[in-house]
Formats: C-alpha cells, structure tokens, sequence
C-alpha cells in the first residue's frame, strides 16, 4: 500500500519520504500467491462497484509501471476456476452468473460467470473435485507479488520527489507537533503523514486516538508455498474452500494459504501448510510430485470492522491511514492509494464510507 501510495505522490509532485522500518516489501505484501479475485457478483453495491473498477484498472496501472521500469510484474487475467461438488452449489452459481451479466461490465470490457459441466483444461482441477460442474469466471487475474513490488521500488528509487529510507522504524506519531519519531529517537516533521505500515498501523494509530475499549484491527497469520511444476503459466487460478492454486511465469505455481487468528512464531511454516499442500497435490494432479521451491509466511492487516481502513484521523486530519486490505490488497491497493492521497490536496477521497478511519474507531466501540 505504502509503495503504491508513493507512487501516486511521485506523479503528483508532492515531497514525500517513504520510510519502512526493513526492507521495502518485506511485509505480507512479499509473499507468493498474488491472486487477484473479485467479490461474488451477486448483492451489488457501492463495494463490489470500487473493487470491480480497481481490479479493472490494474490492468493499465500495472502496464504503466512496467513500461517505465522494463520489469516484468506477473500480470494476466488468467480468469478463474471453481469446482462445485454439489448440485446445490451448481443452482446458486447459475444465479451468480445472470447476476456477473448485469454488473461485470465497463464499457466494451464483458466478463462472465459462466457454469460449465467439464473444465477446459486437462486435469486441472482433477474431475472428481467438480461433479457439479465448475464455475469458470473470465475476470480474476494475478500477478507476481514480488515481481510487482520490486518494480514498484524501481519505479521509486529515481524519483524526483520521493525519498525513501529503509531499516527506520516509526515509533509514534506526535500529531500536536506534526512529527513522527523513530526508534532511537530521531523525528521527523510532516504536512500530512499517511500511516501504512500493515498490521503495525493500527497500534500506530491507536496511539493518537481516544481511549479506545478495543484495538483497531489485528494481523491474520497466513502461510503459503510455492513448487515447480510443468504447467502452462497461463491457465486459470483454482479456487476451492479457501485453497487458491495460482500458475505464475516460468513453471512455478503458488499453493496458499492458511488464515490463523491464533499463532505462535510469525514467521514460521508448521502442518497446517503441509495440509493445505497435500489439499492442492489431491486438487491437481500436476503438483503430485511437484517440488517445494519454498514456504513462506506472513501476517495480514485485518481491520476490526474488516474492510480496508483508509482516511484522514477525525481528530487530527494530517494523519491518514491506508491499510487493512487483509486478503485482497493486491486488487485494490492502487486505487485505496489514490484515494488517501486526495486529502493531502484538500480534496475528498470517494471511498465506500465503510473504509474510512472513523468507521473503524467507531466499530472499536460496537
Ligand atoms: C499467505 C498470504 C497470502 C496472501 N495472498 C493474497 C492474495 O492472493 N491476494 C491479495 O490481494 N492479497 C493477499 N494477501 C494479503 C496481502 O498480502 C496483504 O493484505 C497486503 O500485502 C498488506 O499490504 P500492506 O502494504 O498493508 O502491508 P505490508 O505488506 O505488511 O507492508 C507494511 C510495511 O510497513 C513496514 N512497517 C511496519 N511497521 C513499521 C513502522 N513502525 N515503521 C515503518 N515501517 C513499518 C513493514 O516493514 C512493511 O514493509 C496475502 C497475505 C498472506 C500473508
């Protein structure tokens, strides 16, 4: 979140200095799934429209940065694949589908719930996993969470306006003085301070708000893989019971990932991503044998009232949060990004109201 923001800031000429406390990406943004999966199509609203538009644009944004780097991202639209193992589960996705007609459009762009009694790629998933048929929707993509965040940094490194620091971690924010102060003491002052330090920002934030009778959001431990394997880069992610299996370039495909409000070590991989493995080698018969390259983990910013966390701090407006994307950050980081940004110029940010910082304090209290 905070790389897109400055980048946003770099093409609007505002100075900024983008400090993180390691290594930029070195956060739940580093990991290895990059699925980019829309909302049902079902129930529209003012949230399912910003996520739709966002997943829309990253198409051009990403093509931008590329093009301005010579980096590669990792990005297609690969669609998606969803197997139905039950006749109820094949009546609801035919609704879903009239309902994808409706809302999935913009303009000349069409994308499609279509329900299909067979996939279209050989053993990917295997059929006994489908015998409902599948959903197969046109509009999911995904892109490489590293490929993307090292390209964003490219981008930032010779900018004009933007300054970046790394290993300087935020201590607290001085909203009276208009200064953030580091650990070990060093400040530095601000016109606006955009606070999108992941899970960290919410005790960031707590810090400059009243007494609150709970925290503002938590870190969901999550825990991913990634094996080498024969298969075309190009084919659809699956999705099955909160296992994504995602095909990247160069013959790697990504087996994610656990959601664990309760963990021991952060960093660590245990069982639990070894169930979810032996879930994805059963699910698609190319990944049998396939190699482990690596196993990773990382922790999600879960806002309390689940929805990102964007906006000025009602009680000190030069404080703006951008974080709380938990699992879909990817498709919508850009856009929350641009919308944090709008204050610094004094305008308004046109998110959904749940997003907004106020909404979060006051969930703090429900
Ligand atoms: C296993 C797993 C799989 C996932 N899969 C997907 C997926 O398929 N699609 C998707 O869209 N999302 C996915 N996500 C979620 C997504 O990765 C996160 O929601 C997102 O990366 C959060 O981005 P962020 O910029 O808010 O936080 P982070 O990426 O965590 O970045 C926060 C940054 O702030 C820095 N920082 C922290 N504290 C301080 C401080 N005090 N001072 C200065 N700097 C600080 C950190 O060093 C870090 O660089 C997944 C997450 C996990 C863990």
């Amino acid at each position: 979140m905070g790389l897109w923001a400055a980048v946003k800031a770099e093409r609007l000429g505002v100075r900024t200095l983008l400090v993180d406390a390691g290594r930029l990406g070195q956060g739940a943004s580093g990991g290895l799934l990059g699925a980019l999966m829309p909302h049902m199509p079902d129930k529209w609203n003012g949230k399912k429209q910003f996520q739709f538009d966002a997943l829309l644009s990253l198409e051009q944004e990403v093509a931008g940065i590329e093009a301005a780097t010579g980096m590669p991202c990792g990005y297609r639209r690969c669609g998606r694949l969803i197997p139905l193992p039950k006749p109820h589960l094949r009546t609801i996705a035919l609704r879903h589908s009239q309902d994808a007609e409706t809302c999935w459009h913009q303009q000349d762009r069409r994308f499609h719930w279509h329900v299909v009694d067979h996939t279209p790629y050989e053993d990917w998933p295997d059929t006994s996993f489908a015998e409902a048929g599948l959903v197969h929707d046109t509009f999911a993509a995904r892109v490489s969470p590293r490929g993307l965040i090292a390209a964003l940094a490219a981008f930032l490194r010779p900018a004009k306006h933007v300054r970046i620091v790394e290993g300087l971690g935020a201590e607290r924010i001085e909203p009276e003085r208009s200064r953030v102060i580091f650990a070990g003491g060093e400040s530095v002052a601000f016109g606006h301070c955009i606070v999108a330090a992941g899970h960290q920002s919410f005790p960031l934030l707590r810090h400059i708000s009243p007494p609150l009778p709970r925290p503002l959001g938590q870190a969901v431990k999550g825990q991913a893989a990634l094996l080498k394997a024969d298969v075309d880069s190009a084919l659809p992610v699956i999705f099955l019971n909160g296992l994504y299996v995602v095909a990247h370039e160069g013959g790697h495909v990504a087996v994610g990932s656990t959601s664990e409000d309760v963990f021991g070590n952060a960093a660590s991989t245990d069982d639990l991503l070894d169930d979810l493995l032996d879930r994805a080698r059963a699910l698609v018969p190319a990944l049998k044998e396939a190699p482990i390259v690596e196993r990773w983990a990382g922790l999600r910013p879960k806002a309390i009232d689940r929805d990102p966390m964007v906006g000025p701090h009602p009680d000190h407006h030069k404080v703006i949060a951008l974080t709380g994307g938990f699992k879909v950050s990817f498709g919508l980081a850009h856009k929350l990004a641009e919308a944090a940004l709008r204050p610094v110029n004094g305008e308004e940010m046109q998110l959904p109201g749940s997003f907004s910082l106020e909404n979060h304090l006051a969930a703090t209290a429900r």
